[in-house]
């Protein structure tokens, strides 16, 4: 039963909030969340899934906790939060059995504090891969390791934990590289469209291929759109295995297990099956919450980790400016064709679990078998620039050319299957919710279990229904029905094209987590830096109320970000 009366109440106790909360109640605020499902932790999910005996990560699944500030300021190593970082990093097999093969760049030499060290034997392999498909590229990869290393990742770093600043505040550090004397990341690139970044840098279908495909996987991106230096960096830091790929031990739910030990632990409380009904407003001051119950509980900060449509909805019409309430409405506009700016329509997967009796076996090199992240499909990159590849999602649900991604956690992680059992969540990309009404999502759902293992056995043959156990593929129809901050099904709460980041995100005039009703805040992935486990936003919207607040702990003032 919650108190009437605390300094903190979360609406909503999603991903964000549970890191949110943690940062308050160290602070030394009474803090409480209100959340309406019955677990904890929103996108940062686990479920008994496919059948018995197996966990699946049935929303996010990569995550890289570890570099979250988070991971450190509340010893989450010690509240149980475990990850294993293969040597083995991203690869992609081609048709014709050749493939990239990456091996961890930046693997972690101190699991406890996250902090990674180079590896330049590493990176000669990745690039002696690249090289082998093409020379151009495998020196290109050469040179953007180069100022990876050299300053790129810290930069990415900084502005993911940073918040986006004032208007006026000057470059962002992303921004800043630009100009950096050293290691520049060219503007001319980099400010391009996906489509045009993929053929400008890279001169071989099979690179070209994999940058589009794999900025998907990153923020769902079209070839048209722009994913600015952020989504670049993030996408290179991927395909060229720069970045681990981490396994968390247990599943994405013991992130949230370990915030909510570290949370309880600076007594904090927090409340499942209780939906937040309202913000109580006065005089355009938040004061408190209803739950749907009727119950009443003052506050007096609210911090919201909803969508922002729901954040708004929640604190009523009459307490928003016009305009920013009639900008707030057009996010949920249906666009009026496929390649326009609308705000919900590029995150959405068929996502889900396959186990097997026996691993798959790939004649190509066994090793990609322990490959973490493992993409298969065709070079063809008219196929994505041509907007085939959309519109046949949009069209049928499944486009007829497939991009599998495959990951194997149970190799690392035995708690995902029972032993000696094999299971790996597999991804592909289809189209918003409003496309098919629930009857053709379930269709969908058990048509793709079968495209995927045929797919699958393209390139692996043992995979085939002989070897197959069960399936679990959620569609954004099963988003739809868990989470309302996701309207369209897509792993988003709201799409993230250079357009709607940094400043911009949600839009220009509440893009600093202060929303225009005093006391209430915005610490959701629906303000910057956006969706994805650990990304910067409950981190800088704590910022925000610690100098509202004049709270003292700040751990940035040591670690100077
Ligand atoms: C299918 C899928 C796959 C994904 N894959 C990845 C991945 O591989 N890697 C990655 O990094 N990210 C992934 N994500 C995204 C990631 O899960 C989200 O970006 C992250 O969870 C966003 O955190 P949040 O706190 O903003 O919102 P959420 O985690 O969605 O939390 C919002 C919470 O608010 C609750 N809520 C809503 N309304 C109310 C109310 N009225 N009262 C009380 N509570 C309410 C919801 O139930 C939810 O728990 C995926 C998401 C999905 C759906």
């Amino acid at each position: 039963m919650p108190d009437r009366k605390y300094d903190a109440v979360i609406v909503g106790g999603g991903h964000h909030a549970t890191i949110i909360a943690c940062y308050l109640a160290r602070a030394g605020l009474k803090t409480a969340m209100f959340e309406r499902w019955h677990e904890m932790g929103g996108g940062a999910c686990g479920e008994e899934l496919p059948v018995p005996g197996y966990i699946q990560n049935v929303c996010a699944h990569f995550t890289r906790f570890y570099t979250n500030p988070a991971y450190t300021d509340f010893e989450l190593r010690d509240h149980g939060l475990v990850y294993v970082f293969p040597e083995n990093n991203e690869a992609w097999i081609y048709p014709d059995g050749s493939y990239i093969f990456g091996k961890t760049m930046f693997p972690v030499i101190d699991p406890f504090t996250g902090k990674s060290s180079f590896s330049q034997e590493a990176a000669d392999y990745t690039i002696k891969s690249v090289g082998e498909i093409n020379k151009d590229d495998g020196d290109t990869v050469a040179q953007i390791i180069e100022s990876y290393k050299g300053a790129w990742k810290e930069a990415f770093g900084k502005y993911r934990y940073s918040g986006p600043g004032e208007w006026g505040d000057g470059p962002d550090p992303l921004e800043a590289l630009f100009n950096h004397p050293k290691y520049p990341l060219d503007p001319k690139i980099a400010l391009g469209t996906v489509g045009e970044i993929a053929t400008t840098m890279f001169k071989s279908p099979e690179m070209q291929t994999f940058y589009m495909r794999a900025i998907q996987t990153s923020n769902g991106l079209f070839p048209q759109d722009r994913p600015g230096p952020y989504w670049h960096i993030h996408a290179l830091g991927l395909i060229l295995s720069m970045e681990p790929a981490a396994i968390v031990q247990g599943g994405t739910h013991s992130i949230t297990h370990a915030l909510l030990r570290a949370f309880e632990r600076y007594g904090g409380e927090f409340f499942v099956l209780n939906e937040v009904n309202k913000v109580l407003v006065d005089n355009k001051k938040a004061y408190g919450i209803e739950l749907t119950n009727g119950d009443k509980i003052l506050a007096d900060i609210v911090v919201s980790d909803l969508s922002i449509e729901l954040t708004m909805d929640k604190s009523g019409k009459d307490n928003w400016p016009a305009e920013l309430w009639a900008k707030g409405q057009k996010l949920k506009d249906k666009p009026d064709d496929l390649y326009n700016t609308s705000a919900y329509e590029r995150t959405q997967l068929l996502w889900g679990n396959i186990a097997l009796m026996d691993a798959p076996k790939y004649p190509q090199n066994p090793e990609l078998g322990m490959v973490p992240r493992l993409y298969f499909g065709k070079a063809d990159p008219e196929y994505f620039l041509s907007g085939r590849y959309q519109k046949e999602r949009w069209d049928l649900g499944i486009a007829n050319q497939m991009y599998l991604l495959v990951a194997p956690d149970v190799q690392w992680d035995p708690t995902r299957a029972p032993a000696g059992r094999f299971a790996a969540l597999v991804e592909e990309f289809t189209c918003p919710w409003r496309q098919f009404s629930e009857k053709q999502w379930l269709k969908i759902k058990k048509d793709i279990e079968f495209r995927m293992v045929e797919e699958w056995g393209k390139y692996a043959p043992n995979v085939n229904m002989d070897n197959f156990i069960s399936a679990w593929i959620a569609t954004p129809d099963d988003v739809v029905n868990r989470n309302p901050c996701m309207p369209q099904g897509g792993w988003g709460a709201l799409d993230a094209n250079y357009e709607r980041l940094g400043r911009l995100r949600p839009f220009p005039e509440i893009s600093g987590y202060r929303m225009p009703i005093k006391n209430y805040y915005l610490c959701s992935s629906a303000a910057h830096s956006a969706h994805g486990i650990g990304r910067g936003s409950s981190y800088a919207c704590y910022k925000v109320i610690a100098q509202d607040l004049g709270l003292k702990y700040k751990p940035w003032e040591e670690r100077g970000w």
